[in-house]
Protein backbone atom coordinates (compact mmCIF):
# COMPACT_ATOMS: atom_id res chain seq x y z
CA UNK A 1 0.00 0.00 0.00
CA UNK A 2 1.08 3.65 -0.73
CA UNK A 3 3.86 5.18 -2.31
CA UNK A 4 5.92 2.22 -3.64
CA UNK A 5 9.99 2.06 -4.63
CA UNK A 6 9.03 1.74 -8.07
CA UNK A 7 12.89 2.44 -9.23
CA UNK A 8 13.26 -1.13 -10.87
CA UNK A 9 9.99 -1.49 -12.19
CA UNK A 10 10.00 -1.97 -16.23
CA UNK A 11 9.14 1.38 -18.09
CA UNK A 12 6.17 1.79 -19.14
CA UNK A 13 6.60 3.16 -22.55
CA UNK A 14 7.80 -0.89 -23.24
CA UNK A 15 4.15 -1.77 -23.35
CA UNK A 16 1.06 -0.69 -25.85
CA UNK A 17 -1.18 1.25 -23.36
CA UNK A 18 -4.75 0.24 -23.97
CA UNK A 19 -6.88 2.84 -25.80
CA UNK A 20 -9.94 2.10 -24.09
CA UNK A 21 -12.13 4.66 -22.76
CA UNK A 22 -15.66 5.32 -20.91
CA UNK A 23 -17.47 5.30 -23.81
CA UNK A 24 -15.33 3.45 -25.86
CA UNK A 25 -14.31 0.19 -23.73
CA UNK A 26 -14.83 -3.29 -25.00
CA UNK A 27 -16.56 -4.94 -21.78
CA UNK A 28 -19.63 -3.67 -19.50
CA UNK A 29 -19.94 -5.31 -15.87
CA UNK A 30 -23.59 -7.05 -15.31
CA UNK A 31 -24.24 -7.29 -11.63
CA UNK A 32 -27.19 -10.14 -12.02
CA UNK A 33 -27.12 -11.23 -8.05
CA UNK A 34 -25.20 -10.82 -4.84
CA UNK A 35 -26.48 -13.93 -3.39
CA UNK A 36 -23.71 -16.54 -3.65
CA UNK A 37 -22.65 -20.45 -3.10
CA UNK A 38 -19.42 -19.85 -1.18
CA UNK A 39 -17.32 -17.22 0.49
CA UNK A 40 -14.31 -15.68 -1.18
CA UNK A 41 -12.03 -13.49 1.20
CA UNK A 42 -11.41 -11.59 -1.78
CA UNK A 43 -14.79 -10.54 -2.80
CA UNK A 44 -16.53 -7.04 -2.78
CA UNK A 45 -20.10 -8.01 -2.82
CA UNK A 46 -21.83 -8.22 0.19
CA UNK A 47 -25.40 -9.57 0.18
CA UNK A 48 -28.27 -6.63 0.16
CA UNK A 49 -30.40 -7.29 -2.63
CA UNK A 50 -30.67 -10.35 -3.88
CA UNK A 51 -31.10 -11.47 -7.26
CA UNK A 52 -31.96 -8.27 -9.59
CA UNK A 53 -34.78 -7.92 -12.17
CA UNK A 54 -34.25 -8.99 -15.28
CA UNK A 55 -35.41 -6.56 -17.28
CA UNK A 56 -33.58 -3.96 -15.22
CA UNK A 57 -30.72 -6.67 -16.65
CA UNK A 58 -31.62 -5.97 -20.16
CA UNK A 59 -31.96 -2.66 -20.25
CA UNK A 60 -28.55 -1.93 -18.78
CA UNK A 61 -27.01 -4.35 -21.14
CA UNK A 62 -28.85 -1.63 -23.98
CA UNK A 63 -27.55 1.26 -21.71
CA UNK A 64 -23.77 -0.64 -22.32
CA UNK A 65 -24.38 -0.85 -26.69
CA UNK A 66 -25.96 2.33 -26.43
CA UNK A 67 -23.25 4.43 -24.78
CA UNK A 68 -19.99 2.62 -24.33
CA UNK A 69 -19.35 0.43 -27.22
CA UNK A 70 -18.99 -2.79 -25.57
CA UNK A 71 -17.73 -6.17 -27.59
CA UNK A 72 -18.55 -8.12 -23.95
CA UNK A 73 -20.49 -8.44 -21.10
CA UNK A 74 -19.24 -9.67 -17.83
CA UNK A 75 -22.27 -10.99 -16.29
CA UNK A 76 -21.05 -11.50 -12.67
CA UNK A 77 -22.30 -11.11 -8.55
CA UNK A 78 -22.47 -13.04 -6.76
CA UNK A 79 -22.53 -16.17 -8.18
CA UNK A 80 -24.17 -15.74 -11.73
CA UNK A 81 -24.74 -19.55 -12.42
CA UNK A 82 -27.27 -19.42 -9.78
CA UNK A 83 -29.72 -16.75 -10.95
CA UNK A 84 -32.41 -18.53 -12.39
CA UNK A 85 -32.92 -16.94 -15.62
CA UNK A 86 -29.19 -17.07 -16.50
CA UNK A 87 -29.66 -18.93 -19.86
CA UNK A 88 -32.65 -16.47 -21.05
CA UNK A 89 -29.77 -13.26 -19.88
CA UNK A 90 -26.97 -15.13 -21.84
CA UNK A 91 -29.50 -15.11 -24.92
CA UNK A 92 -30.26 -11.69 -24.78
CA UNK A 93 -26.99 -10.74 -25.11
CA UNK A 94 -25.98 -13.03 -27.37
CA UNK A 95 -29.19 -11.60 -29.63
CA UNK A 96 -27.66 -8.49 -29.54
CA UNK A 97 -24.21 -9.00 -31.04
CA UNK A 98 -22.50 -8.85 -28.08
CA UNK A 99 -20.10 -11.54 -26.33
CA UNK A 100 -21.84 -12.96 -23.07
CA UNK A 101 -19.02 -13.98 -20.55
CA UNK A 102 -20.04 -15.68 -17.00
CA UNK A 103 -17.94 -14.96 -14.03
CA UNK A 104 -18.40 -18.02 -12.08
CA UNK A 105 -17.10 -20.24 -9.11
CA UNK A 106 -17.85 -22.92 -10.95
CA UNK A 107 -20.03 -24.67 -7.64
CA UNK A 108 -22.88 -24.68 -9.53
CA UNK A 109 -21.84 -25.94 -13.37
CA UNK A 110 -23.09 -28.95 -14.13
CA UNK A 111 -23.05 -30.57 -17.88
CA UNK A 112 -26.63 -29.75 -18.50
CA UNK A 113 -27.03 -25.89 -17.55
CA UNK A 114 -23.26 -25.93 -19.77
CA UNK A 115 -25.25 -26.90 -22.84
CA UNK A 116 -28.06 -24.74 -22.28
CA UNK A 117 -25.76 -21.49 -21.69
CA UNK A 118 -23.69 -22.86 -24.78
CA UNK A 119 -27.25 -23.08 -27.16
CA UNK A 120 -28.06 -19.54 -25.79
CA UNK A 121 -25.05 -18.19 -27.26
CA UNK A 122 -22.55 -17.95 -24.17
CA UNK A 123 -18.81 -17.00 -25.01
CA UNK A 124 -16.73 -17.13 -22.39
CA UNK A 125 -16.44 -18.43 -18.83
CA UNK A 126 -14.24 -17.36 -16.15
CA UNK A 127 -13.83 -19.68 -13.60
CA UNK A 128 -12.46 -18.44 -10.17
CA UNK A 129 -10.60 -20.64 -8.08
CA UNK A 130 -7.97 -19.50 -4.85
CA UNK A 131 -6.98 -21.55 -2.03
CA UNK A 132 -8.88 -19.27 0.47
CA UNK A 133 -12.49 -19.62 -0.94
CA UNK A 134 -12.74 -23.07 1.57
CA UNK A 135 -14.62 -25.00 -0.43
CA UNK A 136 -17.17 -27.38 0.99
CA UNK A 137 -15.53 -31.02 1.22
CA UNK A 138 -11.84 -29.84 0.44
CA UNK A 139 -10.85 -28.45 4.07
CA UNK A 140 -10.25 -32.53 4.96
CA UNK A 141 -9.44 -32.76 9.09
CA UNK A 142 -9.28 -29.13 9.29
CA UNK A 143 -6.17 -29.22 6.79
CA UNK A 144 -5.77 -25.95 5.12
CA UNK A 145 -5.94 -26.58 1.19
CA UNK A 146 -3.35 -24.85 -1.05
CA UNK A 147 -3.79 -24.08 -5.25
CA UNK A 148 -2.18 -28.02 -5.40
CA UNK A 149 -4.96 -29.17 -3.79
CA UNK A 150 -7.28 -27.52 -6.76
CA UNK A 151 -5.46 -28.40 -9.72
CA UNK A 152 -7.57 -31.44 -10.27
CA UNK A 153 -10.83 -29.53 -9.56
CA UNK A 154 -9.30 -26.61 -12.07
CA UNK A 155 -8.75 -29.94 -14.35
CA UNK A 156 -12.61 -31.17 -14.49
CA UNK A 157 -14.12 -28.03 -15.42
CA UNK A 158 -11.87 -27.48 -18.22
CA UNK A 159 -12.46 -30.60 -19.26
CA UNK A 160 -16.11 -30.27 -18.85
CA UNK A 161 -15.99 -26.73 -20.73
CA UNK A 162 -13.82 -28.25 -23.58
CA UNK A 163 -16.13 -31.41 -24.14
CA UNK A 164 -19.41 -29.20 -24.45
CA UNK A 165 -17.78 -26.56 -26.04
CA UNK A 166 -15.15 -28.28 -27.95
CA UNK A 167 -12.99 -25.35 -27.72
CA UNK A 168 -15.42 -22.78 -28.62
CA UNK A 169 -16.21 -21.33 -25.03
CA UNK A 170 -13.31 -19.25 -24.35
CA UNK A 171 -12.13 -20.26 -20.95
CA UNK A 172 -10.30 -18.67 -18.41
CA UNK A 173 -9.22 -18.98 -14.88
CA UNK A 174 -8.90 -16.23 -12.09
CA UNK A 175 -6.89 -16.35 -8.65
CA UNK A 176 -6.80 -13.76 -6.29
CA UNK A 177 -3.69 -13.23 -4.91
CA UNK A 178 -2.98 -13.60 -1.14
CA UNK A 179 0.29 -13.52 0.66
CA UNK A 180 -0.69 -17.03 1.36
CA UNK A 181 -0.96 -18.21 -2.35
CA UNK A 182 1.53 -15.87 -3.79
CA UNK A 183 4.57 -18.86 -4.10
CA UNK A 184 1.86 -21.17 -6.16
CA UNK A 185 1.52 -18.74 -8.89
CA UNK A 186 4.10 -20.55 -11.40
CA UNK A 187 2.19 -23.88 -10.55
CA UNK A 188 -0.96 -22.82 -11.96
CA UNK A 189 1.52 -21.42 -15.00
CA UNK A 190 2.50 -24.66 -15.22
CA UNK A 191 -1.09 -26.81 -15.34
CA UNK A 192 -2.25 -24.20 -17.86
CA UNK A 193 0.51 -24.91 -20.52
CA UNK A 194 -0.43 -28.35 -19.77
CA UNK A 195 -3.87 -27.25 -21.42
CA UNK A 196 -3.56 -24.88 -24.07
CA UNK A 197 -6.68 -26.22 -25.98
CA UNK A 198 -8.57 -25.94 -23.10
CA UNK A 199 -7.21 -22.82 -20.79
CA UNK A 200 -7.60 -19.58 -23.34
CA UNK A 201 -6.10 -17.58 -20.03
CA UNK A 202 -5.63 -17.04 -16.69
CA UNK A 203 -5.56 -13.87 -14.75
CA UNK A 204 -4.42 -13.28 -11.22
CA UNK A 205 -5.69 -10.13 -8.88
CA UNK A 206 -3.94 -8.81 -5.78
CA UNK A 207 -6.12 -8.93 -3.25
CA UNK A 208 -6.92 -5.40 -2.40
CA UNK A 209 -9.39 -3.05 -0.21
CA UNK A 210 -9.93 -0.14 1.83
CA UNK A 211 -6.93 -0.52 4.26
CA UNK A 212 -7.66 -0.02 8.02
CA UNK A 213 -4.57 1.98 9.23
CA UNK A 214 -3.71 4.23 11.89
CA UNK A 215 -3.94 7.92 10.56
CA UNK A 216 -6.74 7.12 8.24
CA UNK A 217 -10.38 7.60 8.35
CA UNK A 218 -13.32 7.81 6.30
CA UNK A 219 -15.54 10.77 5.97
CA UNK A 220 -18.85 8.87 6.49
CA UNK A 221 -17.14 7.89 9.81
CA UNK A 222 -16.48 11.43 10.41
CA UNK A 223 -19.75 12.21 9.87
CA UNK A 224 -21.06 9.83 12.87
CA UNK A 225 -22.98 8.05 10.30
CA UNK A 226 -21.04 4.77 10.62
CA UNK A 227 -18.83 2.93 13.18
CA UNK A 228 -15.45 1.49 12.32
CA UNK A 229 -17.19 -1.85 13.06
CA UNK A 230 -19.94 -0.65 10.94
CA UNK A 231 -17.59 0.02 7.86
CA UNK A 232 -16.26 -3.90 8.47
CA UNK A 233 -19.68 -5.32 8.47
CA UNK A 234 -21.25 -3.21 5.80
CA UNK A 235 -18.33 -3.72 3.33
CA UNK A 236 -16.69 -6.85 2.05
CA UNK A 237 -13.26 -4.76 1.13
CA UNK A 238 -11.91 -3.14 4.70
CA UNK A 239 -8.86 -4.96 5.23
CA UNK A 240 -5.95 -5.00 7.51
CA UNK A 241 -3.02 -2.70 5.51
CA UNK A 242 -0.64 -5.23 5.71
CA UNK A 243 -2.89 -7.77 4.05
CA UNK A 244 -2.89 -5.83 0.74
CA UNK A 245 0.13 -4.98 -0.29
CA UNK A 246 1.11 -6.94 -3.26
CA UNK A 247 1.63 -5.39 -6.89
CA UNK A 248 1.30 -6.61 -9.85
CA UNK A 249 5.28 -5.86 -10.42
CA UNK A 250 5.22 -8.47 -7.60
CA UNK A 251 3.63 -10.89 -9.86
CA UNK A 252 5.23 -9.79 -13.00
CA UNK A 253 9.11 -10.51 -11.27
CA UNK A 254 7.86 -13.64 -10.12
CA UNK A 255 6.72 -14.62 -13.51
CA UNK A 256 9.80 -13.42 -15.33
CA UNK A 257 12.20 -15.32 -12.32
CA UNK A 258 10.43 -18.62 -13.04
CA UNK A 259 9.77 -18.57 -17.11
CA UNK A 260 12.30 -15.85 -18.23
CA UNK A 261 12.34 -14.34 -21.35
CA UNK A 262 9.54 -16.12 -23.07
CA UNK A 263 7.04 -14.22 -20.74
CA UNK A 264 6.56 -10.55 -21.43
CA UNK A 265 3.20 -8.34 -21.23
CA UNK A 266 2.48 -6.09 -24.09
CA UNK A 267 -0.12 -4.12 -22.76
CA UNK A 268 -1.21 -2.25 -19.49
CA UNK A 269 -4.10 0.05 -18.15
CA UNK A 270 -2.34 2.33 -15.43
CA UNK A 271 -3.82 4.04 -12.25
CA UNK A 272 -5.37 7.18 -11.57
CA UNK A 273 -3.51 7.87 -8.52
CA UNK A 274 -0.13 7.03 -9.27
CA UNK A 275 1.68 6.92 -12.30
CA UNK A 276 3.88 4.08 -12.22
CA UNK A 277 1.06 1.96 -11.55
CA UNK A 278 0.47 -1.57 -13.41
CA UNK A 279 -3.45 -1.52 -12.69
CA UNK A 280 -4.21 -3.96 -15.94
CA UNK A 281 -1.30 -5.97 -17.12
CA UNK A 282 -1.58 -8.55 -20.51
CA UNK A 283 0.77 -11.05 -22.19
CA UNK A 284 -0.54 -13.68 -25.04
CA UNK A 285 1.99 -16.28 -24.93
CA UNK A 286 2.28 -18.64 -28.47
CA UNK A 287 2.97 -22.49 -27.32
CA UNK A 288 2.56 -25.33 -29.01
CA UNK A 289 -0.59 -28.16 -27.90
CA UNK A 290 1.87 -29.62 -25.54
CA UNK A 291 2.52 -26.43 -24.03
CA UNK A 292 6.24 -26.03 -25.45
CA UNK A 293 6.13 -22.00 -25.54
CA UNK A 294 8.03 -19.70 -28.27
CA UNK A 295 7.39 -16.08 -26.76
CA UNK A 296 4.90 -13.69 -26.37
CA UNK A 297 3.41 -11.32 -28.03
CA UNK A 298 4.81 -7.61 -28.33
CA UNK A 299 3.15 -4.70 -27.92
CA UNK A 300 3.24 -3.39 -31.89
CA UNK A 301 1.15 -6.79 -32.30
CA UNK A 302 -1.55 -5.88 -29.90
CA UNK A 303 -2.00 -2.28 -31.04
CA UNK A 304 -2.06 -3.66 -34.38
CA UNK A 305 -5.02 -6.28 -33.32
CA UNK A 306 -7.08 -3.52 -31.41
CA UNK A 307 -6.90 -1.15 -34.29
CA UNK A 308 -8.10 -3.26 -36.98
CA UNK A 309 -10.54 -4.87 -34.72
CA UNK A 310 -11.92 -1.16 -33.97
CA UNK A 311 -11.41 -0.71 -37.76
CA UNK A 312 -13.63 -3.49 -38.81
CA UNK A 313 -15.63 -4.41 -35.85
CA UNK A 314 -16.01 -0.37 -34.58
CA UNK A 315 -15.20 -2.26 -31.06
CA UNK A 316 -12.13 -2.54 -29.23
CA UNK A 317 -11.78 -6.20 -27.60
CA UNK A 318 -11.01 -8.24 -24.67
CA UNK A 319 -10.99 -11.21 -25.64
CA UNK A 320 -10.99 -13.11 -29.46
CA UNK A 321 -12.84 -15.56 -30.42
CA UNK A 322 -10.20 -17.30 -32.20
CA UNK A 323 -7.68 -18.58 -29.70
CA UNK A 324 -4.95 -20.46 -32.58
CA UNK A 325 -3.06 -19.01 -34.83
CA UNK A 326 -1.13 -19.94 -38.14
CA UNK A 327 2.38 -20.16 -37.73
CA UNK A 328 2.75 -18.86 -40.76
CA UNK A 329 1.04 -15.46 -39.73
CA UNK A 330 3.25 -14.63 -36.94
CA UNK A 331 5.98 -14.47 -39.30
CA UNK A 332 4.13 -11.34 -40.63
CA UNK A 333 4.63 -9.59 -37.34
CA UNK A 334 7.98 -8.49 -38.62
CA UNK A 335 6.14 -6.44 -41.15
CA UNK A 336 4.29 -4.43 -38.21
CA UNK A 337 7.85 -4.44 -36.25
CA UNK A 338 6.59 -6.83 -33.79
CA UNK A 339 10.54 -7.11 -32.16
CA UNK A 340 9.21 -8.81 -29.20
CA UNK A 341 8.92 -11.13 -31.16
CA UNK A 342 11.81 -11.60 -33.40
CA UNK A 343 13.41 -14.59 -31.71
CA UNK A 344 10.10 -16.35 -31.65
CA UNK A 345 9.76 -16.01 -35.31
CA UNK A 346 13.36 -17.79 -35.73
CA UNK A 347 12.16 -20.51 -33.49
CA UNK A 348 9.62 -20.89 -35.42
CA UNK A 349 11.08 -20.72 -38.96
CA UNK A 350 13.23 -23.72 -37.74
CA UNK A 351 9.97 -25.80 -37.18
CA UNK A 352 8.85 -25.12 -40.75
CA UNK A 353 11.72 -27.50 -41.47
CA UNK A 354 8.91 -30.00 -40.78
CA UNK A 355 6.00 -29.92 -43.48
CA UNK A 356 3.67 -32.00 -40.46
CA UNK A 357 4.00 -28.34 -38.65
CA UNK A 358 2.75 -26.50 -41.70
CA UNK A 359 -0.46 -27.34 -40.45
CA UNK A 360 -0.10 -27.53 -36.72
CA UNK A 361 -1.50 -23.81 -35.12
CA UNK A 362 0.17 -22.44 -32.10
CA UNK A 363 -2.11 -21.85 -29.35
CA UNK A 364 -2.34 -18.52 -27.47
CA UNK A 365 -2.67 -17.97 -23.92
CA UNK A 366 -3.28 -14.87 -21.78
CA UNK A 367 -1.83 -13.81 -18.85
CA UNK A 368 -3.24 -10.84 -17.12
CA UNK A 369 -2.03 -9.22 -13.87
CA UNK A 370 -4.12 -6.97 -12.02
CA UNK A 371 -3.87 -5.10 -8.95
CA UNK A 372 -7.41 -3.47 -8.15
CA UNK A 373 -7.45 -0.12 -6.38
CA UNK A 374 -4.99 1.42 -3.53
CA UNK A 375 -5.70 3.65 -1.08
CA UNK A 376 -2.29 5.79 -0.76
CA UNK A 377 -0.52 7.37 2.05
CA UNK A 378 -1.85 10.98 0.85
CA UNK A 379 -5.45 9.28 1.45
CA UNK A 380 -6.18 9.50 -2.59
CA UNK A 381 -7.36 6.06 -4.13
CA UNK A 382 -5.48 5.14 -7.14
CA UNK A 383 -8.01 3.19 -9.60
CA UNK A 384 -8.14 1.15 -12.69
CA UNK A 385 -7.71 3.74 -16.15
CA UNK A 386 -10.19 3.85 -18.16
CA UNK A 387 -12.23 0.85 -15.76
CA UNK A 388 -13.08 -1.30 -17.61
CA UNK A 389 -15.29 -3.59 -15.10
CA UNK A 390 -17.45 -0.75 -14.62
CA UNK A 391 -21.34 -1.52 -13.75
CA UNK A 392 -24.56 0.83 -14.21
CA UNK A 393 -25.19 2.54 -11.21
CA UNK A 394 -28.20 5.00 -11.10
CA UNK A 395 -28.00 5.63 -14.92
CA UNK A 396 -24.02 6.18 -14.49
CA UNK A 397 -21.16 3.95 -14.72
CA UNK A 398 -19.24 3.53 -11.55
CA UNK A 399 -16.26 1.23 -10.50
CA UNK A 400 -17.71 -2.12 -9.83
CA UNK A 401 -15.23 -3.04 -7.41
CA UNK A 402 -16.66 -0.47 -5.42
CA UNK A 403 -19.98 -0.26 -5.59
CA UNK A 404 -20.65 -1.51 -2.51
CA UNK A 405 -20.26 2.07 -1.14
CA UNK A 406 -22.61 3.74 -3.30
CA UNK A 407 -25.53 1.48 -2.74
CA UNK A 408 -24.33 1.36 0.96
CA UNK A 409 -23.83 5.16 1.15
CA UNK A 410 -24.90 6.66 -2.00
CA UNK A 411 -21.49 7.48 -3.20
CA UNK A 412 -17.93 7.06 -2.65
CA UNK A 413 -16.65 7.51 0.78
CA UNK A 414 -13.14 9.96 0.98
CA UNK A 415 -10.51 9.25 3.12
CA UNK A 416 -9.29 11.65 5.63
CA UNK A 417 -5.63 11.77 6.50
CA UNK A 418 -4.68 12.96 10.01
CA UNK A 419 -1.77 13.22 12.33
CA UNK A 420 -2.58 11.29 15.47
CA UNK A 421 -0.91 13.23 18.00
CA UNK A 422 -1.65 16.15 16.98
CA UNK A 423 -5.23 15.02 15.82
CA UNK A 424 -5.29 17.91 13.10
CA UNK A 425 -7.14 16.78 9.62
CA UNK A 426 -5.74 17.02 6.47
CA UNK A 427 -2.83 16.02 3.68
CA UNK A 428 1.16 16.66 4.42
CA UNK A 429 1.96 18.64 1.36
CA UNK A 430 5.49 19.72 1.13
CA UNK A 431 5.88 19.93 5.13
CA UNK A 432 3.02 22.07 5.47
CA UNK A 433 -0.62 21.23 6.27
CA UNK A 434 -4.00 21.44 4.59
CA UNK A 435 -5.77 21.24 7.67
CA UNK A 436 -9.33 20.09 7.67
CA UNK A 437 -9.22 18.84 4.32
CA UNK A 438 -10.36 15.62 3.05
CA UNK A 439 -8.41 13.78 0.17
CA UNK A 440 -10.88 12.54 -2.20
CA UNK A 441 -10.69 8.78 -2.94
CA UNK A 442 -11.08 9.31 -6.37
S1 LIG B 1 -11.28 0.15 -10.89
FE1 LIG B 1 -12.56 -1.00 -12.36
S2 LIG B 1 -11.21 -2.38 -13.41
FE2 LIG B 1 -10.14 -1.69 -11.56
S3 LIG B 1 -10.61 -3.22 -10.03
FE3 LIG B 1 -12.13 -1.62 -9.83
S4 LIG B 1 -13.82 -2.33 -11.11
FE4 LIG B 1 -12.05 -3.53 -11.72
Amino acid sequence: MGFYNTENWPEKSRYYRWPWSNNDNPVGWLEITDLCNLHCKGCYRKAMEGHRDIETLKSEVDFFIRVRNIDTVCIAGGEPLIYPRIVELVKYIADRGVKPNIITNTQALTKELLKELYKAGLFGLTCHFDMLQERPGLNKNDKKITELDLMPLRQKVADLVYEVGKGKIYTTFNTTVYHENFKYIPDIVKWARKNPHKVQGLDFITYRGIPIKEGVIFDVEEAGEVTREDLKKDLGYVEDASQIDITSVDVYNLLKDHFGDKYEPCAYLGGTGHIMDYKWWGQALLMEKNGKVYGSIGPRTMEFLQIIHHWFKRRYFMYLRKSTVSRFLILFTALIGDRQLKSTRRRLLLTLLNPVKWFQPLYSQSIGINQPPDMMENGMASMCESCPDACVWEGNLVSSCRLDEYRKYGRLMNAIVYNKDTDKRGVEIEGTTKEEIGAETK
